[in-house]
C-alpha cells in the first residue's frame, strides 16, 4: 500500500551534504502495524517526515495506493501523525482538542460531536471530554492525540516514538492499548521506536535502520532468530558472536566447527559462503550450563547477575578468551548452584544459532 521506492534524501548540498537515507526501498502492506527501529540518527523520523510530506526525498518515489505521493501537500494526503511531543492545545478541552481538525475541515457540527464521541470512547477517554488538556496526565494526553490524529480517519497513522515520555508501566499499558487500536481500526499503523522490545511486541513487521539504509525486513520471530548479519543481532536483544570455521553445508543448514573444536549445526541464512571462516550468533537463552565435560564449550564463570525473572551467567571461554553470556530463568527447582570463578560447561541448543553475514 505504501511503496517506497529507492528513495535517499541529503541534507545541505555539495560536498558537506549529509546522507540520512539512502536508497531505502519497502513495501508497508495496508492495515498492518509496521515499525521503524533503529539507533538514534539512523534516519527513521526522516523517513517519517517524507512519507507525511513535511520534506521531499532528493531521489526515489513514495507511492500511496500506486499514486506518486510527490505533488500532494501534507494536508492532501491520507496520512496523520502522532508526535513525540502530543501537540495538544492546553486551553482548549479534550473533546475540543480531538474535534479541532475536523472543526477545520469545515465539516458539520453533528458530524464532529458524533466523531469526537465515538473517537473518545476508542480510547477510553470519554468521562474526561470536558476537562482541559493541561488537567489531565500524560497517558491521557497520549490518548487525546491519538484520537485527534485517528478522529479524520486516515490511511496511515504515523507514530514517532509516541510512548517515550511514558513511565515503564504506562507504557507497557498503552504497547498493548496502541495494538488494539491498529487491529480496531484497521488503519496502517507505521511506528517508530529505537526500543527493540517495544518493537518485537507490537509489530507485525520491523524494519531495522542503520546509517540511513534498511538492514533487515521481517516479522519479530524473523529478526530475533534470524538476523541477517551482525548489526541486526547485536541490536535486537543479546547476543553471543563465535568465530567459528564452516565445514560442510546444505541448503539453510551449516556444519561449524567452533574455536576450542566441537561440531554444531546452525542455519546458514543468507551468507552465500559453503565453506570458511565464518560468525556463528548464539541467544543467551539457547544455552544452558552443565557439567564441564558435558557441552560444546567450556570456561569459566566471571560474573552471575540476577535480573528476578532469570539470571545472567557471564563466562570468559577456555583457549579463545571470548565472553559468552548465558540465560536461565529463575525456577524454585534449581539447578545444581554454580559459583562464581568455578570452571563450567556450556550446551548450545540443537540447530539454534544463526550463521551471519559479513
Ligand atoms: P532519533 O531516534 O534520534 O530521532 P532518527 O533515526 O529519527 O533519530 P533522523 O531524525 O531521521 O534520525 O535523522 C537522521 C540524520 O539526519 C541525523 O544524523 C540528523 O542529524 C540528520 N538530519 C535530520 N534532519 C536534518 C536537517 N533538517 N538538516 C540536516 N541534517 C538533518
Amino acid at each position: 500500500m505504501i511503496e517506497i521506492d529507492t528513495v535517499s534524501k541529503l541534507f545541505g548540498a555539495g560536498d558537506s551534504a549529509f546522507r540520512a537515507l539512502d536508497r531505502v526501498s519497502v513495501t508497508i502492506k495496508e492495515n498492518e502495524f509496521f515499525t521503524l527501529l533503529g539507533p538514534s540518527g539512523c534516519g527513521k523520523t526522516t523517513l517519517l517526515r517524507l512519507i507525511a510530506g513535511f520534506e521531499g526525498p532528493t531521489s526515489g518515489k513514495i507511492l500511496l495506493d500506486g499514486q506518486d505521493l510527490a505533488d500532494k501537500p501534507p494536508y492532501r494526503r491520507p496520512v496523520n501523525t502522532v508526535f513525540q511531543s502530543y501537540a495538544l492545545f492546553p486551553h482548549m478541552t479534550v473533546a475540543e482538542n480531538v474535534g479541532f481538525g475536523l472543526t477545520m475541515l469545515g465539516k458539520p457540527k453533528s458530524e464532529v460531536a458524533a466523531t469526537v464521541s465515538e473517537m473518545l470512547a476508542l480510547v477510553r477517554m470519554t468521562n474526561l471530554a470536558d476537562r482541559k488538556t493541561s488537567q489531565i496526565s500524560g497517558g491521557q494526553q497520549q490518548r487525546v492525540a491519538l484520537a485527534r490524529a485517528l478522529a479524520p480517519r486516515p490511511k496511515v497513522l504515523l507514530l514517532d516514538e509516541p510512548l517515550s515520555a511514558l513511565d515503564f508501566k504506562l507504557r507497557k499499558e498503552m504497547q498493548l492499548e496502541l495494538k488494539r487500536l491498529q487491529s480496531e481500526t484497521g488503519i496502517t499503523f507505521v511506528f517508530v521506536t529505537h526500543d527493540q522490545e517495544e518493537a518485537l511486541t507490537m509489530s507485525d513487521r520491523i524494519a531495522v535502520m542503520s546509517g540511513g539504509t534498511i538492514r533487515q525486513i521481517g516479522g519479530p520471530r524473523e529478526i530475533y532468530d534470524q538476523p541477517s548479519e551482525r548489526f541486526v543481532a547485536d541490536f535486537i536483544g543479546d547476543t553471543n558472536f563465535l568465530s567459528a570455521e564452516m565445514i560442510a553445508r546444505t541448503g539453510d543448514s551449516a556444519q561449524l566447527r567452533l574455536g576450542q573444536g566441537a561440531e554444531v549445526t546452525a542455519r546458514a541464512g543468507q551468507v552465500d559462503k559453503t565453506s570458511g571462516a565464518v560468525t556463528l550468533a548464539i541467544r543467551p537463552e539457547h544455552a544452558r550450563l552443565v557439567a564441564l565435560d558435558a557441552g560444546q564449550l567450556t570456561g569459566t564463570l566471571d560474573d552471575i547477575v540476577y535480573f528476578g525473572t532469570d539470571t545472567h551467567y557471564h563466562i570468559t571461554l577456555d583457549g579463545i578468551g571470548t565472553r559468552f553470556v548465558l540465560r536461565r530463568q529463575n525456577s524454585p527447582d534449581e539447578m545444581r548452584p554454580v559459583q562464581q570463578g568455578e570452571r563450567v560447561g556450556i550446551a548450545l541448543a540443537s540447530s539454534a544459532g544463526q550463521v551471519l553475514k559479513d
